[in-house]
């Protein structure tokens, strides 16, 4: 039988290009995001590899939201093996005193909350069929400080000891709780915006030992390896994929 993963953030980057790399694995997916056309694309690219998929119209900042999609997941595919918690934004890079309480709170709500009510959801499910397996995106600036992103770095922070707390309660029911820590990675958003300003991406890629930005499809086959059987023995980690960034700093 197919496995079943749930994807937050499925309709661009990071989730859609997921979706497709589990998909050439043979795992069935429930995309959820709030973009109608970005879930569609990747549920018709799932269903190119030969896989099952629904696109669920869901807001991850909203509990109720985020229990409808578990529920409707549920009702299609009878199981969760897997949860990519992946639904994320970065904010305007404003200084922190700069920032309005509106921005502060749409980025703690659907960064934290919605990552912490997608696992109260999931993990219930997961727990009652024998375990499961949850990937969080944490960041870069989950692991370091940075100037421009303090609320999005309080929430990636968040992430990590989300990661790690849930493990000391759950890992002996057969939960795996593990977290990725991006650099600069090529998704959709940050390629128009590095576009839009080709000097921003030079200062990038030179921070970088390796002189370049990451691909989705390289943080996707990290991803799929956290999920799947794998990795069965690694659990509470915090995996950095960011060309060596955060280790020269
Ligand atoms: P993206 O903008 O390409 O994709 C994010 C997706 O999340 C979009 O489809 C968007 O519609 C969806 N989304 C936004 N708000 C949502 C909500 N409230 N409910 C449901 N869906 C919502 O971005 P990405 O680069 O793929 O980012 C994915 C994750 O990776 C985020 O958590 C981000 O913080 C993290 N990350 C990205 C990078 C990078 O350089 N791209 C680096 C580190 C971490």
């Amino acid at each position: 039988m197919s496995k079943v993963a749930v994807i937050t953030g499925g309709g661009s980057g990071l989730g859609q290009s997921c979706a497709i790399r589990l998909a050439e694995e043979g795992v069935n997916i429930a995309v959820v995001d709030v973009s109608d056309e970005g879930g569609n694309q990747t549920v018709e690219a799932v269903k190119e590899l030969g896989q099952d998929a629904i696109f669920i119209k869901a807001d991850v900042s909203k509990a109720e939201d985020v229990k409808r999609y578990v529920d409707e997941t549920i009702e299609y595919f009878g199981t969760i093996d897997y949860f990519f918690n992946n639904a994320g934004i970065s904010g305007s890079g404003a200084y922190f005193l700069e920032t309005d309480i509106k921005e502060i709170e749409q980025i703690v709500g659907i960064n934290l909350l919605g990552a912490l009510y997608g696992i109260r959801y999931v993990a219930e499910v997961m727990l009652k069929n024998g375990g499961g397996s949850i990937v969080n995106t944490a960041s870069s600036a989950g692991v370091i400080g940075q100037d421009t992103v303090v609320t999005y770095s309080a929430t990636k922070h968040g992430i990590v000891g989300l990661t790690k707390s849930l493990v000391a309660e759950y890992a002996k029911d057969g939960l795996r709780v593990n977290a990725i820590a991006p650099g600069p990675t090529e998704t959709p958003m940050v390629k128009s915006y590095f576009e839009a300003n080709p000097k921003m991406k030079e200062s990038a890629e030179s921070g970088i030992p390796q002189k370049r930005l990451g691909t989705p499809e390289e943080v996707a086959e990290l991803v799929t390896f956290l999920l799947t059987s794998k990795a069965e023995y690694i659990n509470g980690e915090v995996i950095r994929i960011d060309g060596g960034f955060t280790n020269t700093k």
